[in-house]
């Protein structure tokens, strides 16, 4: 299975690449965590673990997942 993992230590979030169909809401939504120029895109420090779980909730494709550790 092809899904990534990022984590904080409190929570990781999870990305699938073949299930991204690149609409960009997490980009706009949470521009300083969700940078998909940069490697790792996902800047999981930089975003508290809050509001990047209330971002990844609003991703259409459910390319973006999380769970708590
Ligand atoms: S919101 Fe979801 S589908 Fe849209 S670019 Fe981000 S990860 Fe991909």
């Amino acid at each position: 299975m092809d899904k990534k993992g990022y984590s904080n230590g409190e929570v990781t979030i999870t990305w699938e690449p073949k299930k991204c169909t690149h609409s960009g809401n997490c980009v706009r939504g949470l521009p300083k965590v969700f940078r998909p120029k940069e490697k790792p895109w996902i800047k999981i420090d930089l975003g508290s673990s809050n509001e990047m779980v209330e971002q990844v909730k609003k991703c259409p494709s459910g390319a973006l997942g999380y769970y708590f550790e």
